[in-house]
This record gives structure tokens, sequence and C-alpha cells, in this order.
């Protein structure tokens, strides 16, 4: 058994939210509370000046195994998740083979078990190969383990393939995740289509390629029914055509990533930084202030990275040719806890609803609670740790950061996964 003492526990599920300790026993919460002590032979950790919550999951992250593992692996993208105050992440299906029948979910399952130090939450593809034409084994993928279902990387062109992927994936009560783009507007772009890609010559991603889609998907949900979860949203518009779909009871929800959060187009100067390059581009300043604000108000319902490791050499390239993508797991928490709590911006109680509770519900997994019976699957900050993004190296296999150089205050410091410790003080276990 084990003790961790004089946390300041916070759970909105359960308005929670005071100095108390919390009791482990193999792989549970034993008890929760300020009178609660160590029995006998029981290990104590000292707490305090931490605050320990439900355990955070990234519903979005590309771990690239099968078929790239030079840029991620299933044990160091979990490892990156872990360092990063994660205790689960969902890996999308555009690996290679691309993850669209039952025996390849098996297979990220098996390697969860051999190689992850988190844990694996494998998401099926909508068509086969993502290619947007016929259904991927649905069916299939779900009864092996799957829980929800996404071409990310691409959106599925057809409106007809759409529909039925969605209707498919409402028969077992599953999410669709999708990735909003229309190729016929978006082509060959890949920044913002507006001042910036006029100032810097390069072909515009226009804000209307994802709008449009995401219009059509809340339509398709309205008329299937299906759970839509519109992916890395990037504008005040988007936002408001999912607000909109909410307030009329269409089950749709959706997700921000840190850099469309706390970067925007201007931040692409003439270095042509190509760890800025990502897909959808960084938009305008005001959507990112939008964003953020939509966020903490409780209109976009879930923080996810899109961890989109790639090599040196791949990053390497001029702007146009280099892989669109930033890495994101290992300072996705550091961030929110700089900018938007340490800030005062935004309690612990909303940063749990946006990394554990709506991610949860997203995936249809069970809720996690500080409380006795609950998986003791704990995320853990200190409000007072530095880190310098990059400083030391990343536990990921690439570094392919938009955030290299950042200082940010406040930063994940344990995690606990099923009970076992896998980062105390900022290392890995
Ligand atoms: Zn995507």
């Amino acid at each position: 058994m084990l003790l961790l003492k004089g946390a300041r526990l916070v759970d909105p599920q359960l308005g929670l939210d005071s100095i108390a300790n919390l009791l482990i026993d193999g792989e549970r919460i034993a008890a929760v509370g300020t009178d609660v002590t160590a029995p006998q032979g029981a290990q104590v950790r000292d707490m305090s000046g931490k605050v320990i919550m439900p355990g955070f999951i990234d519903v979005h992250v590309h771990l690239r195994e099968p078929g790239q593992e030079y840029k991620e692996t299933i044990a160091t993208g979990s490892r990156a998740a872990v360092k990063g105050g994660f205790v689960g992440v969902a890996p999308m299906a555009n690996t290679n083979p691309v993850c669209d029948t039952g025996s390849r979910v098996t297979f990220l399952l098996e390697r969860e078990q051999e190689e992850a130090v988190c844990r694996i939450h494998p998401i099926g593809a909508c068509t086969k190969g993502l290619k947007g034409e016929t259904l991927a084994e649905i069916g299939d993928m779900v009864a092996a383990g799957a829980v929800a279902f996404s071409d990310d990387g691409r959106g599925v062109q057809d409106d007809g393939v759409m529909r039925r992927v969605m209707d498919y994936v409402k028969m077992f009560d599953k999410c669709v995740m999708s990735h909003c783009q229309r190729e016929d507007l978006v082509g060959s772009g890949v920044v913002n289509e507006g001042v910036v890609s006029t100032r810097l010559g390069m072909a515009g991603w226009p804000a209307a390629g994802e709008e449009i889609q995401i219009s059509r998907d809340i339509a398709l949900s309205n008329l299937t029914r299906c759970k839509l979860h519109i992916q890395h949203i990037t504008t005040a518009a988007g936002v408001e055509l999912v607000q909109r779909a909410k307030a009329a009871g269409i089950p749709v929800t959706c997700e921000v990533t840190p850099h469309h959060l706390f970067l925007c187009e201007d931040d692409i100067g003439v270095d042509y930084d190509t760890n800025l390059k990502m897909n959808p581009p960084l938009r305008t300043a005001k959507d990112t202030k939008a964003l953020q604000e939509a966020l903490i108000r409780g209109d976009i319902d879930c923080v996810a990275t899109d961890h989109a490791p790639h090599a040196a050499h791949e990053k390497a390239l001029e702007f146009e040719l280099a892989p669109f993508g930033t890495t994101g797991l290992e300072s996705a928490v550091a961030l929110l806890m700089d900018r938007l709590v340490n800030s005062g911006r935004m309690g612990y109680d909303r940063l749990v609803q946006v990394l554990s509770v709506n991610p949860r519900k997203v995936l249809g997994l069970e809720p996690l609670r500080l409380e006795a019976g609950a998986i003791a699957d704990l995320s853990i900050v200190d409000p007072n740790a530095k880190l310098i993004v990059g400083e030391g190296g990343f536990e990921s296999k690439s570094a392919n950061s938009a955030f290299l150089g950042w200082e940010l205050s406040g930063a994940p410091s344990d995690v606990y996964v099923g009970g076992v410790a896998r980062m105390i003080d900022g290392k890995l276990v």
C-alpha cells in the first residue's frame, strides 16, 4: 500500500478540491480523506505542494508504429505521454499498414502489454486504407478493442461514404472523430490562407476548407444520430458551428490542440520554421484568442495534442516540402498550467474536465474519480516546477516541437497508472 500525503486533490466530478491524503492499494484507490493514515507497512510519500487529479488522456496522438518506427514507437510514445503527465493515449489509424482491421487493433493492444508505460486506446480507421471509398472492418475492430473511429490525416471526402461510416459506427454506440479538410479547397495549402500566406508567398489552406466539412459532419451526425467529435478545431467560426449544434441537441464534441491555442500564423517568420507547419495550419491571432476563451468557457470539450513526431531530416526540408505536424505530449500539460492555470484564467476543475472527464466520455471509457474503489490512474502536477521545453532532450524519438525553448512554470511531476508509479518527481520510473 502507498499513502500519498498532503496533496491538493481536485475532482470536479465529486465536487472535491481540498488538501487530503490518498491511499492506494494495488491498482485501486483504497481511501481518500484528511483522516486517512498509512496502515502498518505502507509506504508514505509527502506530496505537499502538488495537485493530484484523475488521470489525463490524450485522445489524439500519432505513435507511428507499425511502419514508421524511426519517428516513434509504442514504447517511446508512451514514455513521452507519461513524461507529459498522461496516463493514456489514443493513437490514430494512419500507420503503415493502416489500422483498419481487428487484427491490427489486436497488434496495438499486444504492443501495449509488451512495451507501453501508459494505456493505449486504439482508434480504428473509418475507411479501408484511409482512402475514403469503402468502409473499414468497423465491427471487427470494435470486437478487438477499438474505442473510436477516424481517418485522421485526411477528411472523408465523399458525403455518402461519411454517412455510411456514421450509420455503422452508431450501431456500436462509438464515436466518429473527424479531421475536417475539404481537399478540393485546401489543395496544396501549407499555411492559413490570408495575409500571412501572401506575405510569405506560400499556398494558402483556407479556414473554409475546414469549416465546410465541420458543417457537413454536423448535418450527418444530426441525420444519423452518431456521436461526432471534431478534431483539432482551429477557428472561431468552427467553434460557433459546434456550439450551435450542441444547443440543438446534436451529439457533437470538439478538441483543440495546444499549438492552435498558443500560437498563430504571425509566429511563422522568414526563418520558415518547419516545426510551425501543421495540418490544419496555425490560424489568426483572433482565432487563437477565441479558442482560449471557448476552452475556458466550456464550449471546447477537450485538449488533445495531435502529437506528430517526425525525424530531424524530414523537418529540415523547405517549408513546402516538410511534413505537417509538431510533437506535443511532453509540453501540453505544462503549457496549460503556465498559460491558463497559473495565470489564473482557468481553474484546476476545468483542467480535469478538458484532460480527463471529457476525453474519457468521447472515447466511451469509464470515468476516473478520486474516490475509494476507483482505478488509481493519477496525473499529478507541481504548480511551482519550471520546465524549458526540449531542455535535456525528449522521451519521444522526435524533437519537432513548436514550443522548443519555451520557459513554462507549472509542470507534470508524477504519474500513476493502475497504482504503479510511472513518473516520480519529474523522472520516469
Ligand atoms: Zn488530423
